[in-house]
């Protein structure tokens, strides 16, 4: 993690109350139904460690990462929750998971043989969790597999902690796809009639109950991101961003801006130079060049243009039509309450997840409302 501090200022700030009072809107949600928390990537880039056990404090018990090193990394964070590794077994990889007390997402017959074996070896069964694939393919069992993995659960007599699946489309509420999967999850359950179950992300907690089952993995929408294409985002925002201005200058119109001379101005304009680049996460698809869309971010409210091409540590903006004073050393919002996640991604043809992972590059973290007793190490 970044040290709090920088000469250049600017910086990443992340509200935890509001990651709470996400987590929490998603647990009313889910009803009966447990609520687990994803925070792979390192909390999508917010730090899995401060986030795991701020909602671990609030009543998170179940947690999913997707390598076994994240899983250890926040094994130490949170010694007594449960933590499942997404990404399965990695081959020989069984007592180091067993030693972190990390949970497996089993995905293949070779995995649960081998995650078998081990608990042979140990003379006791080391829980494990299975995904099956409904038409993701990805990673998980195929669904014909349903059979020959009872059949090895019944020989050894290992009962999975939980057995999952995972939507492609849960995004788009409407899709076919959603129902689907669900028709074939709900179908499979019958051979582990007595194992917990779990499909939902966040887009799933928020489109049905059907979707709930016994544990919801909610990660984009705790975070503040969107879950849901085309409905109004319901989330409180998490993550603010703002970079200092470098310089600011008068141009002529007819002059470019930028790599290339990507970008002519139309105007006289005034240019300010913010200190973020694509080596911070800022997508050079953000680059302002006419025509296409181009990044857009705030000044003291304002929303303004990026102007030519995004570099790897500077970027121009134009702030011809921000009143007021604008000097060097002035704060630039690329989050916030102005501009959103979701906003950033659409200029990028992206999507939040990437944003959130991304965009974090050379700039300092700091966690606002942080609860008591929550360590920030
Ligand atoms: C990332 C992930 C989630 C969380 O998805 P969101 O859309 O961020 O809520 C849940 N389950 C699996 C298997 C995942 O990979």
């Amino acid at each position: 993690m970044t040290t709090s501090k920088s000469i250049l200022g600017g910086g990443i700030t992340i509200d935890l109350d509001a990651i709470v009072r996400n987590w929490k809107a998603l647990d009313t949600v889910s009803g009966k139904s447990l609520t687990g928390a994803v925070l792979k990537a390192d909390g999508y880039g917010t730090g899995a460690k401060v986030v795991g056990r701020t909602l671990y404090k609030v009543g998170a018990r179940f947690f999913f990462v997707a390598t076994p090193d994240e899983g250890v990394a926040l094994r130490e964070a949170i010694p007594n929750a449960f933590i499942f590794v997404l990404d399965g077994l990695i081959p020989r990889a069984a007592a180091d998971y067993a030693a972190h007390g990390l949970m497996p997402v089993l995905a293949s017959m070779s995995q649960l043989t081998e995650w078998l074996d081990f608990c042979l070896n140990r003379g006791k069964a080391v829980p494990a969790a299975l995904h099956f694939d409904t038409g993701f393919n990805r990673v998980g069992f195929r669904m014909k597999e349903a059979e020959l993995v009872r059949r090895e659960l019944d020989q050894s007599g290992f009962e999975p902690q939980m057995i999952m699946s995972h939507f492609a489309c849960a995004d788009q509420p409407s899709h076919e796809m959603t129902r689907k999967q669900n028709g074939l999850f709900q179908g499979l359950l019958n051979h582990f009639p007595d194992v917990p179950a779990s499909i939902a992300n966040s887009a799933a907690v928020m489109s049905s109950k059907d979707y709930h089952y016994h544990l919801v993995r909610p990660g984009i929408a705790m975070y503040g991101g969107r879950a849901i294409n085309g409905r109004p985002n319901p989330m409180a925002p998490v993550i603010e961003m703002n970079v200092p201005i470098l310089q600011i200058k008068d141009a002529r119109i007819g002059e470019t801006v930028g790599y290339g001379a990507a970008y002519r101005l139309r105007r006289d304009t005034r240019i300010a130079i913010m200190a973020l680049g694509y080596a911070d996460g800022y997508f050079r698809g953000l680059s302002g060049i006419g025509g296409q869309m181009g990044g857009r971010v705030a000044v003291n409210g304002t929303i303004v243009p990026v102007l030519g091409r995004v570099s790897m540590d500077m970027t121009a903006i134009d702030i011809t039509d921000v009143p007021g004073l604008v000097q060097p050393g002035d704060p630039v919002e690329i989050l916030g309450p102005t501009i959103s996640i979701d906003d950033v991604a659409d200029a990028a043809r992206t999507i939040g997840y990437e944003v959130l992972t991304t965009l974090n590059g050379r700039f300092p973290r700091n966690y606002v409302n942080v609860p008591e007793g929550v360590s920030l190490d």
